[in-house]
């Protein structure tokens, strides 16, 4: 792409959208993969493809070497939706109204890595590098948390001198500096069946009894202390003529910190059936742990700025983002994390899913420049004892 214009990134923002790539469908998120991968190759990269593990499709990388050696950036994105195949040809087509492209995750996230491929692509078809190597990592089971990701996530990062992730801007162009904690909590009801008409006062309803915890649990949400509980998903019963023999429900809580991660782990085993013939049982699935804003993400986020403040669309500010992405694993390891570099829009996961077209010839700017300034002393310096930053 030897011109950033925003019909030809619409066009590549498209492409990506067209594929539809649900994390539960390991072949349409490995299609979205051979996409990726296709893109990548385009522009000289090295290309890593890890096949899947427990059902989620596969783990692309792409290194792109720089002007000079490593640590370099690692660039993550994820290639997984919330969408199910069928919304592009249903409720969410692709499709532009005055300045916004509707699409399935055309916000979250695949505006996003289509950019960001976009921009070495640029660097690319204009004979330039960037400065430090690069190495672009896709997801395809973020939406589920990255279960099979997450050990991958974190050596690359390791090996790497920061992160820069591609998931959505904040409103207005904001940039994610620091992410709250996201735990998953599964919990199951027990009940005792019967046949619904014949022996009804012998059963003891688990989705009646889930149908109590389900409001004890979300009455735990504290807003102000930034502690939310959403019970996401509930399951029961096989047959309406049975008092159900069993209820699953999951619960996606938001936490500001650790303990309060403990906190709510504690209360929710603390829970006791509203009616005491009835099982109930607690498990902690997966937590994506906080991470806070440090000198080196300060340093980072204010080299953005600066880099952007000529643009069409600036920086608009920061923000600490409640939904969580990959950036929380590696943020939490100390790296340095610099999020929401996507694309500008809004409704992420609904049928109002879009982006903003003017965003797309600036924000792709901005990952340019980023590619083409930013060097390991930027972020060593910030990181070095004794240096602060006001939060
Ligand atoms: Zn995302």
């Amino acid at each position: 792409m030897r011109e950033l214009t925003s019909e030809a990134l619409l066009e590549d923002v498209r492409r990506w959208v067209a594929i539809e790539s649900p994390t539960q469908d390991a072949g349409a998120v490995n299609r979205m993969a051979d996409h990726a991968e296709a893109e990548l190759r385009g522009l000289g990269a090295a290309i890593e493809r890890i096949p899947g593990t427990d059902g989620f499709g596969d783990i692309l990388l792409g290194r792109v070497p720089g002007e000079t050696g490593g640590p370099g950036i690692l660039v993550l994105g994820h290639m997984d939706t919330v969408h199910p195949v069928g919304t592009l040809a249903g409720p969410l087509p692709f499709r532009i109204e005055g300045e916004r492209a509707y699409g399935p995750a055309i916000y979250d996230m695949k505006g996003g890595n289509a950019i960001a491929i976009a921009a070495l692509k640029h660097l690319h078809a204009t004979g330039r590098r960037p400065r430090l190597p690069v190495t672009v990592m896709m997801i395809p089971d973020e939406e589920a948390g990255s279960p099979s990701s997450r050990a991958r996530i974190e050596a690359e990062a390791l090996r790497h001198a920061m992160v820069l992730v591609a998931e959505p801007s904040g409103q207005g162009g904001r940039l994610t500096v620091a992410r709250h904690g996201i735990a998953r909590f599964h919990l199951r009801a027990i009940g005792r069946p019967a046949h619904a008409g014949a022996y009804h006062e012998k059963g003891r309803s688990a989705i009646r009894e889930m149908a109590h915890q389900v409001l004890a649990i979300e009455a735990m949400t504290d807003y102000a202390r930034t502690i939310v509980l959403n019970v996401g998903t509930i399951t029961g019963g096989t047959h309406e003529n049975m008092v159900p023999l069993g209820c699953e429900a999951c619960v996606y809580v938001l936490v500001p910190t650790v303990d309060a991660e403990a906190e709510v782990h504690g209360r929710l085993l603390g829970l006791r059936p509203a009616n005491p013939d009835v099982r109930l049982e607690v498990r902690r699935g997966l937590f994506r742990p906080p991470y806070v804003k440090t000198p080196a993400i300060q340093a980072l986020s204010d080299h953005a700025t600066a880099l952007a403040r000529d643009l069409p669309f600036p920086v608009a500010g920061e923000r600490v983002a409640g939904g969580g992405s990959d950036g929380n694993f590696t943020g939490a390891l100390g790296v340095p994390t610099l999020d929401g570099l996507g694309v500008i829009g809004d409704g992420p996961h609904t049928h109002e899913e879009h982006l903003l077209i003017p965003c797309l010839v600036p924000r792709t700017t901005l990952w340019v420049r980023l590619f083409e300034t930013l060097d390991a002393p930027l972020v060593a310096a910030a990181q070095a004892p004794g240096s602060s930053v006001a939060m």
